[in-house]
Parts: structure tokens; C-alpha cells; sequence
């Protein structure tokens, strides 16, 4: 009945059956849970150290198109992206939740490719996936995550510790996850026209799988760490490098200057947005979904970094009277707002 091959209806499991297929291959790999999947709650004990919660819902044809996207992917995806949110803490993660409202469109094959996007990713990563929920949706598919991690209180990073003249500073490289997206949403439309015409993704590797496959930044609390550098606020870039920088703005009260000629930009996503007649800098600012990490650091720390491949200094913060400004590659200042990019697409073109 539950071969690979063919289609197994939802109802032939029933919920529990379906519930205990899922999970059949999960092992334990954490001290700190002690109670995972099949109780009415799992337990976790951290001892000594702090519980950082973070949970993201993920909604069909809101956040996801199952048209382009795997359920691989989007499982393990779903996964990394709360993922990021407790690293973006400076914590580490050590378990997650899994609640999905699925329709009978989906097969008991569909669900388990999903689940075995959200068990790489859990294996990866290190994380027990300890319990959740399971239900009916009359539509699209739903999936929230919740994530727990822990960490000692004094390695905690907020998003309200950024001092005037603290360095900004960014890990990777922004705006190929969004430029992945257009991708695929423009042969999405050919094929939709032309549904014998085949998607002509070759040579694309690289922004399709900052879009469809992104990875958390499991690497820069260890890094940080090594360099002996403490960021004084942090946040992940889920909503585009502006948003992000404005909440780090807001919460910390300072301002802030951001040089487009720093901002890191993948070559190959670069070439990408100028075939889409789009500003790969308004891309970086406004795209989202690079998971990357945003931090400030003291500028002492400044020798710590500067020569390390995985982080740039993109700016630095200021009094907040001085407000939050984007300084372009022609030298010129414009306010910095997570809205109205037409605008400032015009004025950097
Ligand atoms: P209850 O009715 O008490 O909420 P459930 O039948 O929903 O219990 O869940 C039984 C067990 O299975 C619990 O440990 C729960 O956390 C786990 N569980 C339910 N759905 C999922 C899921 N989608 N993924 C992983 N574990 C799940
Ligand atoms: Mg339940």
C-alpha cells in the first residue's frame, strides 16, 4: 500500500497512521530532548541555558508556488528559513515542530517527499523534530514550523544594540533568491502559454537554488565566535536588506548610512537582473528570502573582519537624527524606505 510507486490516498492511513508513517524514521540526536513525536507534548530541558522560540507559516500560493517548487524543497525550506531566526539570535537550534494542513489533493506520496525535504533538513542542521500538528484544509497546503533553540544568556543578540558608529555588516551575498524567483515565474508563463515548450533553467544553478533550496547561516555564530567578535544587534535578511536594516534602525534608535557600492552581489546574479531590465542593487534592498545575516559590530572589531570572505562592511550607523540613508555609487544620499523602490530605482538608474 505505501510503495513509492502510484498513488495512496490520504484517507487510507487516516491521520494517526499518517502521523506515525511520517515520523517512522526520526532519530533522537539531542541531549537536551528528552521527550520528541507521540506523547501529548514533547520536553526539552536546556539546564542552565535560555529558550529562543521562533515560529514562520508557510501559506500555498502566498509564499510558495507548487507549480515550480518541489515539496522536497519547499519542506526543506521550510525548515531553514525558521532555522535563521535562531541563529539570527546567536543561538542554536535543537528542535522544531511541523503542523501542515493539507486537501486530499495531495497523495500520502506527496506528504512523505515533503517530509523528507523537512528530515534533510533537520539532519543537516542537527535538529530533533519533536512534534506538531496535523490537519485537514479544504485548499492550498499550509506548513508552520516553530523552532527551539537555546543559548547562554550573554551570547544573545537583539536587534536593539546598534550604537552610532557601529559598522554594518552583511554575510554573503543579496538579491539572487528573488532574482531565482523571477526566473522561474518567467518560464512559468512560457509553459503556462506553451505548455510544450520545456523551462530553460541550465546554467541557472546558483539563483535557483538561493530561491527554491536557501540554507541557514549555521556557520557565523561558530565565526563570530572564532574572530571573538560579539555583534551588538543582529537580524536575518527574510524581507530584503532595507526592511531589515530599518528594524535594526528602529529598535536600536540610531540612523544609518548604507553604501550601494558595498553591497555584495553574486556575478551571475547580477548579469541576471540586467536580462530582467531590474537594478540589482533594488533587487539587494527590496528582493528578499537571502537568509543572509545583517549585523553591527563595534568599530574596533573592524580588524577582526575585514579580511574575512563570508562578511562585508556595508556601512555604518549613525545618530539617529541623521536618519537612515542610502549613499549611491554616483555619491548621492537618498532616505533609505522599505517601500517606494520605483522611485529610487529610477533615481540610481
Ligand atoms: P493531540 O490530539 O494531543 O494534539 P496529535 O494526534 O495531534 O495529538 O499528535 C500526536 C503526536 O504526534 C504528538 O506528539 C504530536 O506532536 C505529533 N505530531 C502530530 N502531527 C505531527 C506532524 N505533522 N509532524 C510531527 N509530529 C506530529
Ligand atoms: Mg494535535
Amino acid at each position: 500500500m505505501l510503495e513509492n510507486t502510484g498513488r495512496t490516498e490520504l484517507s487510507s492511513l487516516g491521520e494517526f497512521g499518517l502521523i506515525k508513517h511520517l515520523t517512522r524514521f526520526i532519530e533522537i540526536k539531542n541531549e537536551s530532548t528528552i521527550k520528541g513525536v507521540g506523547d501529548d507534548a514533547a520536553v526539552i530541558d536546556f539546564k542552565n541555558k535560555l529558550t529562543v522560540v521562533s515560529t514562520d507559516m508557510l501559506v500555498e500560493g502566498v509564499h510558495f508556488d507548487l507549480m515550480y517548487v518541489p515539496l522536497k524543497h519547499l519542506g526543506y525550506k521550510a525548515v531553514t528559513v525558521n532555522l535563521s531566526d535562531i541563529y539570527a539570535m546567536n543561538a542554536t537550534p535543537r528542535q522544531i515542530t511541523v503542523s501542515f494542513a493539507v486537501s486530499n489533493r495531495f497523495s500520502v506520496e506527496a506528504v512523505e517527499e515533503l517530509y523528507a525535504g523537512i528530515i534533510t533538513a533537520c539532519n543537516k542542521y542537527k535538529v530533533d523534530l519533536v512534534g506538531g500538528d496535523t490537519t485537514t484544509s479544504k485548499s492550498g497546503l499550509v506548513i508552520s514550523i516553530t523552532a527551539i533553540g537555546e543559548a547562554a544568556a550573554e551570547d544573545l543578540i537583539y536587534r536593539d544594540g546598534a550604537k552610532d558608529g557601529d559598522l554594518l555588516c552583511v554575510t554573503g551575498d543579496l538579491g539572487a533568491a528573488y532574482i531565482g524567483l523571477q526566473l522561474l515565474e518567467r518560464e512559468k508563463k512560457i509553459f503556462l502559454e506553451n505548455p510544450g515548450v520545456q523551462p530553460d533553467l541550465d546554467g541557472h544553478d546558483y539563483i535557483l537554488q538561493r530561491q527554491l533550496k536557501p540554507e541557514a547561516r549555521k556557520d557565523i555564530p561558530v565565526l563570530l565566535k572564532k574572530l571573538e567578535v560579539k555583534p551588538t544587534a543582529m537580524i536575518d535578511i527574510s524581507d530584503g536588506l532595507a526592511s531589515e536594516i530599518l528594524h535594526l534602525c528602529t529598535q536600536s534608535e540610531v540612523g544609518c548610512n548604507l553604501y550601494e557600492d558595498k553591497i555584495p552581489i553574486d556575478p551571475s546574479a547580477y548579469n541576471m537582473t540586467r536580462e530582467f531590465n531590474l537594478d540589482p542593487t533594488v533587487c539587494a534592498l527590496s528582493g528578499g528570502e537571502d537568509y543572509e545575516l545583517l549585523f553591527t559590530i563595534d568599530q574596533s572589531d573592524y580588524p577582526k573582519v575585514k579580511a574575512n570572505p563570508d562578511i562585508t562592511v556595508i556601512g555604518h550607523m549613525t545618530h539617529k537624527k541623521e536618519g537612515m540613508n542610502l549613499i549611491t555609487k554616483a555619491g548621492t544620499t537618498y532616505p533609505l524606505t522599505a517601500q517606494g523602490w520605483d522611485s529610487l530605482l529610477n533615481k540610481i538608474a
